[in-house]
C-alpha cells in the first residue's frame, strides 16, 4: 500500500471553511425561499377572491378561487404589460357569461407579478345592498326619532293637559327604548361581522342554558297566557360554545315565539342530541300566526320582517333572526324554520358537539 501524506495546511483548511460557509449560505437561502413561498401561499389562500402569482411570465401559485384562470390569455398578457411598463395596472377583463372582472396587477418584486381579480358584478351587488341597508336603517331610526319630536313638541304646546302630557311621556319613553334596541341590535351586528370577532368558547351545559332562559321569560309568558314546556332528552353532552351568545339565540327564538303568538297558545322548546352527526339539535315551537311562505326565505335576511295578515302591530327591528343565525353558523351549526300561517312556527339549530 503506498502511503498517502495529506497534507492540511492553511490554505486547505481556508478553503474547507469558505465551502462550510457558502454551503451554510445555500441552506439559509433556500430555507428563506421556502418560508417566502409558504407565506406567499397563505396569502393567496386566505383572499377571498381569485388571486395568481407569476414569476416573471409563468404562473407560480394561485388560491383555490382562481382554479380557472390560470391559461386565460388576458391575465398573461396583463403581467407582460406590467412587467414592461414596470407599473401595477388596472384592467378590466371580460370573462365567461357576460361577466367582467377588474384586474389588478401589482408588481411586488422585478419578477414576482401579483394578479387580484375582482367580480364588478359581485361587488357592485354589495354596494347596491349597501346603499339599501343604510336607506333602511334611517328609516328605522327616522320613525320613532319623528315620533319623539312630534310629542316632545305636543307636550310644550299643552303643558296644562295632564293626561295627554303623561300619554305623551309613555309614547316617548317606548321610541327611546325602541332606539335603544335597534342601534344595540346593530352594535351586535357589526361586532358579529368584523373580521376579528371571535367566540368566547368554553364547554357549555344547553339543558341548564335553555332552563335559564325559559325561567327567565316565564313571568312575560304568564302575563301573555302562554303555556311555556321544556323538553330535554336526558344526558346531554356539552358543547364547546360561547354561552352569552347562545343564551341570546335562546332568548331571541323565545321571544319572537311570544311575540307572534297570540293568547292561549303555546311555545314548546326542545333539545337532543344527533350522535350520528356529532351535533345537538334545539327547536323552539310556537303555535302562532306563522309566516307567510313567500316571507320564509327572507327572515334571517336583515332588516327583514314579515307582513301580517291582522293583529296589533309588533315591535322589532328585524335584526334578532340575523344575529341568531350570524352566532349559530359561528358555532358551525345551522338554523331552518318550518312555519304554517295560522298555525305556528318551528325553528331548528344546530350545534356541533365537538370543534
Ligand atoms: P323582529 O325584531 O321583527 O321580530 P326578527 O329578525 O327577529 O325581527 O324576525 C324577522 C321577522 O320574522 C319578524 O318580523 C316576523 O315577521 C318573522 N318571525 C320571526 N319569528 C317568528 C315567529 N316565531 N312567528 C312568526 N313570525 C316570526
Amino acid at each position: 500500500m503506498p502511503d498517502v501524506i495529506v497534507y492540511f495546511g492553511l490554505l486547505e483548511f481556508a478553503a474547507l471553511a469558505l465551502g462550510l460557509m457558502g454551503l451554510a449560505a445555500g441552506a439559509v437561502f433556500f430555507q428563506r425561499q421556502r418560508q417566502r413561498a409558504r407565506e406567499q401561499r397563505r396569502l393567496l389562500d386566505s383572499l377571498p377572491y381569485p388571486a395568481l402569482l407569476f414569476r416573471k411570465d409563468k404562473l407560480a401559485a394561485h388560491n383555490p378561487a382562481a382554479a380557472d384562470w390560470g391559461e386565460s390569455l388576458d391575465l398573461r398578457a396583463l403581467v407582460a404589460d406590467s412587467r414592461r411598463q414596470a407599473n401595477n395596472i388596472v384592467r378590466t377583463i371580460p370573462a365567461v357569461e357576460g361577466q367582467s372582472y377588474q384586474a389588478r396587477a401589482i408588481r411586488l418584486s422585478n419578477t414576482e407579478t401579483l394578479l387580484l381579480l375582482e367580480d364588478l358584478a359581485a361587488s357592485q351587488r354589495q354596494q347596491a345592498f349597501y346603499r339599501n341597508f343604510i336607506q333602511n336603517v334611517s328609516h328605522e331610526l327616522k320613525t320613532p326619532l319623528t315620533v319623539i319630536q312630534g310629542h316632545s313638541a305636543k307636550m310644550g304646546d299643552a303643558p296644562d293637559d295632564r293626561e295627554g302630557w303623561l300619554a305623551s311621556r309613555r309614547i316617548i319613553a317606548d321610541e327611546a327604548k325602541r332606539l335603544t334596541q335597534l342601534v344595540d341590535n346593530l352594535l351586535t351586528l357589526a361586532r358579529l361581522e368584523s373580521p376579528s370577532f371571535q367566540l368566547d368558547l368554553a364547554p357549555v351545559n344547553l339543558a341548564a342554558l335553555l332552563e335559564e332562559a325559559i325561567l327567565q321569560i316565564s313571568d312575560l309568558a304568564e302575563e301573555r297566557k302562554l303555556a311555556l314546556s321544556l323538553n330535554i332528552a336526558p344526558g346531554l353532552p356539552r358543547l364547546p360554545g360561547d354561552r352569552a351568545r347562545l343564551k341570546q339565540v335562546a332568548l331571541n327564538l323565545l321571544d319572537n315565539a311570544m311575540k307572534y303568538t297570540p293568547p292561549g297558545g303555546s311555545v314548546t322548546v326542545e333539545a337532543r342530541a344527533d350522535a350520528e352527526r356529532h351535533q345537538l339539535v334545539c327547536s323552539v315551537q310556537d303555535t302562532g300566526e306563522g309566516i307567510p311562505p313567500d316571507d320564509v326565505a327572507h327572515i334571517f335576511d336583515k332588516l327583514y320582517r314579515a307582513r301580517r295578515a291582522k293583529g296589533r302591530p309588533v315591535e322589532g327591528s328585524g335584526l334578532g333572526l340575523t344575529i341568531v343565525q350570524q352566532i349559530i353558523r359561528a358555532h358551525g351549526g345551522d338554523i331552518t324554520v318550518e312555519s304554517e300561517l295560522g298555525r305556528g312556527s318551528t325553528f331548528a339549530f344546530t350545534l356541533p358537539i365537538s370543534s
